[in-house]
């Protein structure tokens, strides 16, 4: 199996069959234990290690690289449209979200490092400088800094490759005001939709696979081109 075989403990770590769960699918799973009577938590967790599992095979059932990429956002597509329908913050052109460091997947690299070596432009010097940061860099928090654009968002602060956005910037919905996406410790109320959390934590508990920032992960696949 490309995933960590450790079993469930419900006493301990209920979702340990899950090498790297997200930070909301630990938080959902820790509330519902202080939520629901054992028996209707043992429940769920036995739901949820089956959707994991049908998501890890789906995803294992395409080759690594872009065709998995790819198939990740169909699939996050049909998870989000599963949600219900809540009034969210997000509009066209707004960005906040782009000047933040943005996880990707391998597979996901591949899928841009595809676009640029097809002749995508993008600023490379801004990318350096990107990915020459430590991980959770403070620069980070610098939010509308014109070095923390991401390099594929437009001057209209649209997304160039919308089609091939990254999982993670598909599942950033908000219902909090947009000026909470860039105020430092601002509330914000992102829309949790569970499983779009099983599909990324599958995504990345594949083998080999883990979250990166988007310029650390691109970069050194387009090093000769860089050179
Ligand atoms: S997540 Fe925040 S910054 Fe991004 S589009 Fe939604 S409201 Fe705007
Ligand atoms: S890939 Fe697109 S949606 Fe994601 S951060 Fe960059 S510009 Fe924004």
């Amino acid at each position: 199996m490309p995933r960590d075989s450790a079993e469930g403990d419900p006493a301990g770590n209920p979702i340990g069959f899950v090498r790297s769960p997200t930070l909301q699918l630990r938080t959902f799973v820790d509330d519902q234990r202080e939520a629901l009577p054992p028996v209707d938590f043992a429940g769920m967790i036995g739901h949820l290690r089956s959707q994991f599992e049908e998501y890890t095979n789906a995803l294992a059932s395409a080759p690594a690289g872009v065709e998995r990429g790819r198939l990740l956002h169909r699939m996050m597509d049909d998870a989000i449209a599963t949600a219900p329908r809540v009034p969210i913050a997000c509009r066209y052109g707004c960005c906040g979200c782009c000047h933040s460091e943005v996880e990707i997947t391998p597979d996901e690299a591949e899928v841009l490092r595809e676009r640029v070596s097809d002749g995508f432009e993008i600023d490379r010097s801004r990318l350096s400088v990107q990915a020459a940061r430590e991980r959770m860099s403070p620069e980070w928090a610098k939010f509308w800094s014109p070095e923390n654009r991401c390099v594929f968002l437009s001057t209209e602060g649209t997304c160039r490759i919308y089609e091939d956005r990254p999982a993670v910037c598909r599942r950033s919905l908000v219902t909090s005001p947009p000026e909470a996406c860039t105020t430092a410790g601002a509330a914000l109320a992102p829309v949790r939709i569970l499983l779009v959390e099983i599909l990324l934590s599958a995504a990345i508990s594949m083998e080999g696979a883990s979250f990166g920032s988007l310029s650390k992960m691109l970069k050194p696949g387009l090093q000769k081109e860089f050179s």
